[in-house]
């Protein structure tokens, strides 16, 4: 007897859905890139229950009459390729026509759709994959589908969904990238009935990621602009070295606007910032690839997230170069080697070279970039870079040794740290020295406070009257900042984050070691959050947990202190300086720092004056 048989269409179905419908944030990603394909200028995404009991995306794109709408439910149903032909170059999102047939056969499905000047709208309703009405409704021109019930035909898949808070971290994560990939295009995202993305059509990427992120993000972000269009161009924002991340998670990449998990991107990414970012440690990116369509498959994963280029290496160095470019236009590394020059330039150029060379400036704040370097420069340009290097070489050669002057006297034994007695309400600040120390005047003489331990001290005054008084002030994060623990700091994350919360920190547990930071203290910049929760749940833990609350209270204050605090090599206006000294006047401990430094030093009058022999 036979024993091989064609199977149902609903469990061809099923098991095509196995491999398309991971989780909810597939299924919104399918109806997401049906919603771009079909030309939206506005999509609008909305969730219950982490999108196990409701997902609907609705847009204002091009509709499909009656009978496509139907058929749209049938595998291998698609508008968007005809033949083998086409696959060669897919300049859509979708193509293989199995994602509605995938996802209604897992799910209720409610599809409603109106093209332009149709009388009616349709309405399909498909449940487990058998459809049950086909009727007429009401709908303006474009499509919504709501999808029910995700595996409620399959109760093994629908135990492998993760709690509500993880399914709603991931639909974020999705409806940011494609909001990022398509600033035209209006997004709108509602998570059981409260709005959290809404952003509006953008004119670039640039002003996408501000409605995103926010202005810090883009504050600390290097502009990528490189590659060649044949092989690859590659743009978008990269982060500054001092940013730095323990997981790819910050990584978004996108190859021509569709948003990939390649890892070949984020490893030449990577290598753009060797020797500048340890191992382990990641930069944030925005990054965008447009290849020639032909030049890539997309056809590599059922979930169309993984991709193959015809010239791997070639786009890998274009990846690395772009990035490096950027940071050396940062002067975060030496810029890369100068284009080839024709022969008689070449040896004026060699020899400028030597007698100049490029210093080599690390973390320091980046000065607006300097204009790219173009690949192919022309005649006029070389001669222009030639007169620049030139004009540099010549302000490059030392000054004549200075003449001697005789030793100045040194006011360090006079200079005396401050007891809070002494310190009277009449401080007068004069100015900033390295733009770190604020010089000020009292009763008594010339005082220097750190600005940086003066403000530590301010806050972790307050955050220890806030945690008595259990009032928290946070600001939430629009977009969570995700962190991933070490199995050491997973152990003591859990008894960490209830006394967090009381801070302000709203932190949730995700699937495995990783912690999404939703919200953070009022005063702490969302950069600095992570950095000072990988450096807390390391404290702690060396200290094996045996701190006393009351101890670990003040561990939490004084960390998130030293992390909001304003910092040295800041310049500050004269309200900024006389506010800072008013409120360390009230502090608890205005002379000292949570760690014990000296926040004011004191030159007496009668000390100058010693010094200068008049008494
Ligand atoms: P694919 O996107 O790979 O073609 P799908 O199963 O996702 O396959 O969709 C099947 C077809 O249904 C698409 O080719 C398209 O013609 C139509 N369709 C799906 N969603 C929409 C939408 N939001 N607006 C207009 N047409 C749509
Ligand atoms: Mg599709």
């Amino acid at each position: 007897m036979s024993k091989i048989r064609v199977l149902a269409d609903h469990v061809a179905n099923q098991i095509a859905a196995g491999e398309v419908v991971e989780r909810p944030a597939s299924v919104a990603k399918e109806l997401v890139e049906n919603s771009i394909d079909a030309g939206a200028t506005r999509i609008t995404i909305e969730i219950e229950a982490g999108g196990r009991r409701l997902l609907k995306v609705s847009d204002d794109g091009e509709g499909m009459v009656r009978d496509d709408a139907i058929l749209a439910f049938e595998r291998h149903a698609t508008s968007k390729i005809r033949v083998t032909d086409d696959l060669a170059a897919i300049g859509t999102l979708g193509f293989r026509g199995e994602a509605l047939a995938s996802i209604a056969s897992v799910a209720r499905v409610e599809l409603t759709t109106c093209i332009e000047g149709a009388n009616a709208a349709t309405r399909v309703t498909i449940d487990g994959g058998r459809m049950r009405d086909v009727k007429d409704a009401a709908h303006p021109r474009g499509t919504t589908i709501a999808v029910r019930d995700l595996f409620f035909n399959i109760p093994a898949r629908r135990k492998f969904l993760r709690s509500e808070a993880t399914e709603t971290f991931h639909l974020t994560n999705l409806v940011t990238h494609y909001a990022l990939a398509h600033p035209e295009i209006a997004f709108t995202f509602v998570n059981n009935g409260r709005e959290v993305v809404r952003a509006a059509p953008a004119k670039d990427l640039r002003e996408r990621a501000f409605q995103i992120f926010g202005a810090e993000f883009l504050d600390n972000m290097l502009e990528v602009n490189g590659g060649e269009p044949q092989v690859a161009r590659v743009s978008g924002y990269v982060s500054a070295p001092r940013d730095r991340r323990t997981s790819r998670d910050s990584q978004y990449l996108f190859v021509n606007r569709r948003f990939v998990r390649d890892r070949m991107i984020g490893r030449s990414l990577s290598e753009g910032y060797r020797s500048i970012l340890p191992h382990g440690v990641y930069p944030a990116a925005l990054l965008f690839v447009e290849t020639p369509l032909e030049e890539v498959d997309v056809n590599v994963h059922p979930a169309k997230t993984e991709v193959r280029f015809r010239r791997q290496a070639a786009v890998a160095d274009a990846v690395r170069e772009a990035v490096k470019n950027a940071l050396a236009s940062a002067n975060y590394v030496p810029p890369p080697e100068p284009p080839r020059i024709p022969e008689p330039l070449m040896t004026a150029t060699a020899a400028m070279n030597s007698v100049s060379p490029q210093p080599r400036i690390d973390f320091v704040p980046p000065p607006p970039p300097a204009p790219r370097a173009p690949l192919e420069p022309s005649g006029d340009e070389i001669a222009r870079d030639i007169e620049l290097m030139l004009q540099s070489a010549v302000k490059s050669v030392p000054p004549p040794k200075s003449v001697a002057l005789p030793p100045l006297n040194s006011a360090e034994k006079f200079a005396r740290e401050v007891t809070p007695e002494s310190l009277s309400s009449n401080i007068r600040p004069l100015g900033q020295l390295d733009e770190s120390f604020i010089i000020a005047t009292d009763d008594e003489g010339l005082l220097l406070i750190d600005q940086h331990v003066a403000h530590e001290r301010i806050l972790f005054d307050k955050y220890r009257a806030l945690e008595s008084e259990r009032r928290t002030d946070s600001q939430q994060l629009l977009v969570p900042e995700t962190f991933d623990l070490t199995p050491a700091q997973a152990a003591v994350f859990d008894d960490l984050a209830p006394e967090l919360e009381n801070y302000g920190f709203e932190l949730m547990r995700l699937s495995g070691r990783t912690v999404a930071i939703r919200a953070t203290p009022a005063d702490l910049p969302g950069s600095e959050a992570r950095n000072m929760l990988a450096e807390l749940l390391e404290t702690v833990d060396a200290e094996k947990k045996s701190t006393a609350q009351e101890t670990l209270r003040d561990e939490i204050a004084a960390s998130l202190a030293c992390h909001a605090a304003i910092k040295v090599n800041m310049p500050l206006a004269p309200e900024k300086m006389r506010w800072l000294i008013d409120r360390l006047l009230q502090t608890s401990s205005p002379t000292t720092c949570p760690h014990g430094r000296p926040v004011i030093l004191r030159l007496k009058t009668k000390d100058i004056l010693k010094g200068f022999h008049r008494i």
